[in-house]
């Protein structure tokens, strides 16, 4: 019996190259767990069916010498990534039958190595939303209360690593979607830098914030991943190669913006994050206050940007170029049925919001004065990392919501973006880690704190996200 419960990539390869199991014992071990839990967690749309096969050529590669850190690496992929010949429906209607024509890069950078991609994880449509209960999918159950949200959009995704149904798994993060639903899951997510990853390949939503982040049960794992998909690609103008800075100079230096942590957070979680800098301080770390005055303008700033871009980037699906035709009359029609019939609901709200920020005599007024905000957040950040390596925030205002609480207001579902929006807004690297649990109705609840780091920071990240891990080992 392989133990998927402490399973790491490391563990799993040094395994694998000793031969105390192989790649497609280790498939094995994943499909079974996905067997029994996917039913209620729904945490995968699809498991692909040739797993085995793919393992098998992974053990090949082993065999043979050629292998890599993630060779024969089980990994879920979030259904808004393309594979080549595979269905990727961004958990839209509009795209249900749809299937990929060419591969993602970071899907051939992961094939390359000898990956095994398991299956395609649920997600809210087009990756708009906190709770994956906007997936035309049904949603997915977090695996800590099957009665609550695991968070979204990667909601599917975090959940397969909570459940143990996969060792890593590859998310997306336009505002928050691979932190939030990692701090409900209890797991690590990673939002990198804007254009340390590819895009080429991931289905828009914001094209001026998305990235293609890693989600895994610790920092190690993220970090493997992370530099496995990295780099400048050719296919994604806004790709670069960053310079990962790994070594600070002296102990690091810790900032709080605790003006901004204070307003509309749950008390546990505010009791949870004072445990965790007092924790911090006596571990040697320097905690700063830091002030973000414009920080908290990051979730109405964004909630312009976003629609108006994702608005452009879904002028696309017309029921012509792809997916979902309705039948109809004229072409007129067609695009209106096509469009009215495959959207859900938020993602027509958005759309809507987007169109009208972009129109006319409303341009200026809206979607300019929100570019506006967007530089002042970036400058509260340049300011704020002079004094400081890293920020520290809570991930989320409080732990994972039931399901059906808050599907009626969009702005509380926003509002969940508070934390974690600004990073997307500056293009920074930010990465939640687990902080313990809470028990609420006899169920622990895991809780998150999220670090923030310059642009091309990943390396400090990682080096900081380590060490708390061995400093909370056992809860704050
Ligand atoms: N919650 C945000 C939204 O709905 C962010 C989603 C994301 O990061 N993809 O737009």
């Amino acid at each position: 019996m392989i133990d998927l419960e402490n399973l790491t990539i490391e563990k799993a390869h040094e395994a694998l190259t000793k031969r105390q199991f192989s790649c497609v014992d280790l498939a094995e071990a994943y499909l079974k767990v996905i067997k029994e839990k996917n039913t209620e967690i729904n945490a995968y749309l699809e498991v692909y069916d040739d797993v085995i096969l793919q393992a098998k050529a992974a053990d090949k590669r082993l065999a043979e010498g050629s292998a890599t850190l993630m060779t024969g690496i089980p990994v879920a992929v979030k259904d808004n990534i393309l594979i080549t010949g595979r269905v990727v429906s961004s958990g839209s209607k509009i795209l249900e039958n749809y299937k990929g024509t060419y591969d993602a890069t970071v899907i051939k950078k992961l094939k390359d190595a000898g990956a095994v991609f398991l299956g395609r994880t649920n997600m809210d449509e087009f990756a708009m939303g906190v709770s994956t209960e906007n997936s035309a999918f049904g949603v997915t159950k977090n695996p800590y209360d099957t009665k609550r949200v695991p968070g979204g959009s990667s909601g599917g995704s975090t959940a397969a690593i909570a459940m143990n149904g996969a060792l890593v798994a590859l998310g997306t993060d336009t505002g928050g979607s691979c932190r939030q639903p990692a701090s409900f899951c209890g797991v690590v997510g990673l939002k990198p830098t804007y254009g340390s990853v590819s895009r080429h390949g991931l289905t828009a939503m914001g094209s001026s914030l998305d990235v293609v982040g890693s989600i895994a049960k610790n920092v190690s794992d993220v970090e493997i991943l992370f530099n496995s998909i990295k780099g400048e690609d050719k296919m994604d103008s806004t790709s670069r190669e960053f310079l990962h800075k790994k070594e600070i100079a002296g102990k690091p230096t810790i900032g709080i913006p605790h003006d901004f942590i204070k307003e509309g957070v749950d008390k546990r979680v505010l009791d949870n994050f004072e445990k965790v800098i007092k924790k911090l301080k006596s571990a040697g770390f320097i905690i700063k206050d830091v002030e973000l005055p414009y920080v908290k303008y990051s979730v109405p700033a964004y909630y312009i940007v976003t629609p108006a871009e994702i608005s452009a980037n879904l002028a696309r699906f017309d029921g012509i170029r792809y997916g979902y035709a309705a039948p109809a009359g004229n072409l007129l029609e067609v695009y209106k049925k096509s469009r009215g019939k495959g959207f859900g609901k938020e993602v027509r709200r958005r759309i809507m919001l987007g169109t009208y920020v972009l129109s006319h005599g409303y341009h200026d007024a809206y979607y300019d004065k929100a570019n506006a905000v967007r530089k002042l957040i970036v400058h509260d950040y340049e300011k704020a990392f002079k004094k400081v390596d890293v920020i520290l925030t809570p991930t989320t205002t409080g732990p994972a919501f039931k399901i059906g609480e808050k599907v009626n207001d969009p702005v509380k579902m926003y509002l969940e973006d508070i934390f974690t929006g600004s990073a997307n807004m500056a293009g920074l690297p930010a990465i939640s880690i687990p902080s313990g649990f809470i028990e609420e109705e006899g169920k622990k609840l895991p809780l998150g704190v999220q670090f923030m780091a310059p642009h091309g920071g990943e390396g400090i990240l990682f080096e900081i996200g380590k060490k708390f891990e061995s400093i909370f080992k056992d809860g704050p």
